[in-house]
């Protein structure tokens, strides 16, 4: 490694980082292409009705766009901040808190993270209020947008200032072998944030509650127990509060797993936003103890016409006939608990919701109000398939996997750092003084020339997790459920927009899950091979 110090880094990092970047844009054009179409590809013809191919279209067209934008943004304002401000902000850390490693690296690494906020607060301003909500995903408001960036941003400055501290003391502190130190450190970190994550941190941005509905707790808990699966907590939580995208998950160690579903997969929600001039464009009758029934809808300029225009052929387009058994009045907060609470009973519901969207009738009258509906997006069934896929994730121990992989690459990455730490040609190239002994400093820039690797091994892992979903999707098979899970992936792929004419080059890169169309000729083949002996003898 004797003349590599001299190499042109800078000049090496920028052509690396537009290389990625022209990469990514190709994939871009050539998926905004195949977007673009409008027939839909023979596989997918049967599957989904033409008027939800093309939503998905515009959909995938309209976050193309995006993506190309910001990523030209992004690239011009990386290279900006790298070659430009770190080393200023670096002296600045210096002239504010002094010569200390310690204090001078925890600014630093504020400050850098503080200056690109002037360019990813706005786009992400726009993806939600401008791309999501065209489509009738987002369901921020901006006062939620607001505290969500703030609380990221808390967040992110007391990791800072305790995970800083930490690297720097052992990289120090272990001598010439110190790579094996900070990598057994980062696993004991990776553990606790692992506990952290889902029991302090995830409750600051959502409300997990118990799943309301007992028929299908009572469901969920016989199928856990059937695969012995260690169910310790069963949740709920408000995802509707910021999109309509729905989704479940599960985490927890050993014998004490939860699952949470979003609410997005347990029932259906209207948000009608109100101006002051528009009509609500509502009528209804109350079904006493149940809420009210729509028995008229205005399309046009009205709220609930406009609505529909966005959510036409969705689960969530309002009908006439319609029950709505619940309201909220801001996302999250659903009168449903207070009245499982007792602070009101049964037959007030109807009166409650009456009253509630007859407010919005008036003349002057806005704000947003959210109708629950008494039909269901998904049937029992179907969740119980999706989340024996889940199951069949812990079966297979793809999370204990993908740590173990995890656990590699980061021995990797600091076993090579220790190569370059001391070169004083990377940090000279970066702006910086040949002596600077800085771990963060070296620290960072040997990430930003790690950048390209990082990007194959992402790829890599890409192409794992997809594996892991053909594998998770055999479980559910074998466990007879490939109609349930057959159903629940096209309504959640035609109620997300899911990408239904993905480009193969685009897909092969980006895509963790199988396209809807491979994931239902997997399951069709495996049903038969799995499970088409014992059809014939039953
Ligand atoms: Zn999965």
């Amino acid at each position: 490694m004797a003349d590599v110090s001299y190499l042109p880094y800078l000049q090496m990092f920028v052509f690396f980082s537009g290389a990625v970047t022209l990469w990514e844009l190709y994939l871009d054009m050539r998926q905004m292409k195949k977007n673009k179409e409008t027939s839909p590809p023979e596989e997918i013809k049967d599957l989904v009705p033409l008027d939800r191919f093309t939503k998905s279209q515009t959909y995938n067209v309209d976050k193309r766009k995006f993506s190309i934008v910001s990523s030209l943004i992004n690239l011009a304002s990386n290279v900006f901040e790298v070659v430009y401000l770190w080393p200023i902000l670096w002296e600045l850390a210096r002239t504010l808190v002094g010569e200390n490693e310690y204090y001078r690296s925890i600014v630093w690494q504020i400050m850098t993270s503080f200056v690109s906020m002037p360019i990813s607060i706005p786009m992400g301003l726009y993806s939600d209020f401008v791309v999501e909500a065209r489509h009738g995903f987002n369901k921020k408001t901006l006062s939620l947008f607001v505290t969500d960036t703030i609380k990221n941003l808390a967040l992110s400055i007391v990791f800072t200032s305790i995970l800083i501290p930490v690297v720097i003391w052992v990289i120090h502190w272990g001598g010439e072998h110190f790579y094996v130190y900070i990598w057994a450190v980062c696993q004991c970190l990776i553990f606790v944030f692992m506990f952290l994550y889902p029991t302090l941190i995830m409750p600051l941005f959502n409300k997990y509650e118990k799943l309301h509905d007992d028929k299908l707790r009572e469901e969920i808990e016989q199928l856990a127990s059937g695969l012995e699966y260690p169910l310790s907590k069963l949740f709920q939580m408000d995802g509707s509060k910021r999109s309509a995208h729905s989704n479940a998950f599960m985490f927890g160690f050993w014998k004490n797993k939860r699952i949470v579903l979003f609410d997005t997969l347990l029932q259906i929600t209207a948000t009608l936003t109100k101006d002051a001039e528009q009509e609500l464009g509502i009528e209804f009758e109350v079904v006493k103890g149940k809420g009210i029934k729509l028995t008229a809808l205005k399309g046009g300029e009205t709220t609930a016409g406009k609505w529909n225009e966005v959510h036409v052929g969705r689960n969530d387009e309002l009908k006439v006939g319609d029950i709505v058994v619940d309201i909220g009045l801001e996302a999250g907060k659903l009168s449903r608990k207070e009245v499982a609470e007792g602070e009101t009973d049964d037959k007030d519901i109807s009166e409650k919701v009456a009253e509630e969207v007859k407010k919005l009738t008036e003349a002057g009258s806005k704000g947003p109000l959210n109708l629950i509906l008494e039909r269901k997006p998904y049937s029992n069934d179907e969740i119980l398939a999706i989340l024996c896929h889940e199951i069949g994730h812990w079966f297979h121990a793809h999370v204990l996997r993908m740590l173990i992989i995890s656990s590699v690459h980061i021995f990797v990455i600091f076993r090579l750092y220790a190569f370059s730490m001391n070169s004083a040609g990377l940090l000279m190239s970066f702006g910086f003084a040949a002596d600077e002994k800085a771990v963060m400093v070296s620290l960072s820039i040997f990430m930003l020339m790690f950048t390209p690797v990082e990007t194959v091994v992402g790829f890599f892992m890409t192409v794992l997790t997809r594996m892991n979903e053909y594998q998770a999707d055999d479980f559910a098979v074998k466990q007879k459920r490939s109609a349930e899970l057959g159903a629940g992936l096209r309504k959640l792929c035609v109620e997300n927009l899911g990408d239904l004419n993905p480009d193969p080059l685009y897909a092969w890169f980006h895509h963790s899950h199988p396209g809807l169309v491979e994931r239902l000729q997997n399951m069709k083949q495996k049903d038969i091979l799995i499970n088409g002996e014992q059809k014939k003898t039953n």
